[in-house]
Order: structure tokens, then sequence, then C-alpha cells
């Protein structure tokens, strides 16, 4: 039986086959460049193969799952773009699959992760905060397919405004751009003293002269010492951990994976974590949370999708034993 798993991202597309196991066989990745479509094309060419069995995407969002539509934020040139009837076009009569990029992170984490449990809240911090969650072996992926997202717990009902409609949700004080703009607005400035241009609030956040103002900016400054980085490290952690433990009181659950651009900062933002949730835990049950970095790294997204095409043709994925994957290359 093979796999084939797409990770659509906000800036390249990776594609990957693999066994029912969850061996990774063979992967590539491109960069979306100026016709997505084009690209998707080329690479789901790339990896036909007449022995595939299903398709598992896992795709950056707004996704409708129903409708099987998605609408990237970072990918203008797909909105509401069939993208599972696209896949289904280029190789007809294989069963094709989809799910958020944060259920995916979550499923693959589950499976190959070697975190060696049976239920799981997996957590992606990065340009937004998305997420999945396994619980008993089984990927919980809701009524209209948005079960996981984390981002949108409110965790200050008098916080600032999201974008989504609401106010004070988790994304308004963990995502990357949000902490980066929590730290100009109380006095950081970033190296090079450059002053912020522009702040396009819904993909990159503050811009200067350079270019983006990124959370990696954000944490060399907080590694550096710089008290104000700290704090917004601080703070995101602190809304994480209300937000975990929300979420592990109503499901309970005790393992937290974190993955994303703004979690490989590392211990400065899971040792505050750790700390926040020891704090804001009441219930015995909600007192032993493990929070552990992502195993599979950038590839847990590709083994969550494919997990999903194996449960698709009717197997359920086994998770390996405690241990990591082993590297593909
Ligand atoms: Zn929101």
């Amino acid at each position: 039986m093979t796999l084939l798993a797409l990770d659509i991202g906000g800036t390249k597309f990776a594609a990957a086959h693999l066994d029912a196991d969850g061996t990774l066989l063979r992967r590539a990745e491109r960069p979306i460049g100026p016709s997505p479509s084009g690209t998707l094309a080329a690479l789901v060419a790339d990896f036909h193969d007449p022995g595939l069995t299903a398709i598992g995407i896992g795709t950056a969002g707004p996704v409708d799952v129903r409708a099987e539509t998605v609408s990237p934020v970072n990918i203008p040139q797909w909105r509401d773009f069939p993208l599972a009837g696209a896949v289904r076009r280029l190789v007809p009569g294989v069963e094709v699959v989809l799910a958020g990029d944060g259920q995916c992170m979550a499923l693959g984490e589950w499976w190959r992760g070697g975190h060696g449990v049976d239920s799981l809240l997996g957590i992606v911090v990065s340009t937004g905060v998305g997420g999945g969650l396994i619980l008993g072996g089984r990927p919980v992926l809701g009524g209209t397919g948005n079960a996981g997202h984390i981002g949108h717990v409110i965790v200050d009902r008098d916080g600032e405004p999201c974008p989504c409609g609401a106010r004070g949700c988790l994304e308004t004080l963990a995502s990357g751009p949000a902490m980066v703009r929590w730290a100009l607005a109380n006095g950081w400035t970033p190296a090079g003293d450059l002053a912020v241009t522009a702040d396009n609030a819904a993909v990159q956040g503050p811009v200067t002269a350079r270019g983006p103002v990124t959370a990696k900016d954000l944490a060399d400054a907080a590694r550096a010492g710089d008290a104000i980085p700290l704090a917004a490290f601080e703070r995101a952690a602190d809304a994480l951990a209300v937000a975990v433990l929300n979420t592990a009181a109503v499901v309970d659950l005790h393992d937290v994976v974190i993955g994303g651009g703004v979690a490989a900062a590392g211990g400065l933002l899971i040792d505050p974590l750790r700390e926040h949730l020891a704090k804001h835990a009441g219930m015995d049950f909600l007192r032993h949370i493990t929070v552990s970095p992502t195993a599979l790294s950038r590839d847990a997204g590709l083994y969550g999708a494919a997990a999903l095409a194996l449960l698709a043709t009717g197997v359920t994925p086994r998770p390996t034993a405690r241990g990591p994957a082993p590297d593909p290359s």
C-alpha cells in the first residue's frame, strides 16, 4: 500500500510517499510560485504511482472540510478553491481526504512522533495559532471539520479584536505577529533600530525597511536578555497555558505537543508555558500536563496527512512506541 501525503503551506507545497506503517519512502517540496494550481499539478504528477491507495492533504486554512475548499491567507489565487476536487481530477479513482494543517500535525505526531500516548493536543504557534486533537487514538475533526482551532479559544474576553470577529482569542496574544506587535508597542526596538513602516495584520505583522520583524528577531532579542521580548514570550506562554488548561479540562487529556515557527524558540516559550500550566491548574487531573516540542518538525503534517489517507482506506493507524520515527534522509 502506498499513501500520498500533501502538505499545502503558505510558501511551499510538500509531498511524500509513505507505506501503511508510516515509513516515509520519498519526499519533495516546491515553492508555490506564481501558479499554485500549476505547482500542485506538477508535484502530484511527480508523485503519481500506479500503486497509490489513497491521498491525504493537510492544508493551511481557512478550510471548509465539507465543501472541500480552501482559502489559504498566503495564497490569494486560491479563494474557495476546490482543493480535494482538483487533486481527484489529477489522480482519478483514488480516494482523496482533506484536513487542516494543525489537525494533520497532531495526527502525525501521535502516529509517528513516538510520544507513546493515546490522546494528544497538537498546537502550531506560527503566524497564526492552530492545532488538532487526537482522543482515544482517533483524530477529532468535528462536525464542520474545524475541531482543534485552539487559536480561537478566548483567553481574554476584554482583549483585542481578532480577525475572526471575536475578542481576546489566543491568537491575538500568542501568534508570532501578535507577540512582535505587543513588544513594539511596549517599547522594544528591534536590532538595527529600524522604524516600523507598515503593519499587515493578516499576514506578516509589523514591517520595517529591512522586511518583516519576525518572531525569530524577537526570540534573538529575548535570548540576548532584552526584557520586553522576554515579557512577550511570558505573556504568550501564559495565554497558551490558559487555552491548554481549558481544552484539557473539557476532554481530560494530558499530553501537548507544540510546533511551528514561534515554538522553534524552544525553552523561551516552553519553559514559561510549563510554569504557567502549573500556576493555573486547579483540578487534580490537570496538574500533570506534559508539554513536548514536535518530534517530527516540519514533516509532522505529512505524516498526519498520510495517517488521514490510511484512515480513509478503513485501516486504523497504530502509533509507534516511544522514540521518534527514523529520519527519511
Ligand atoms: Zn479569533
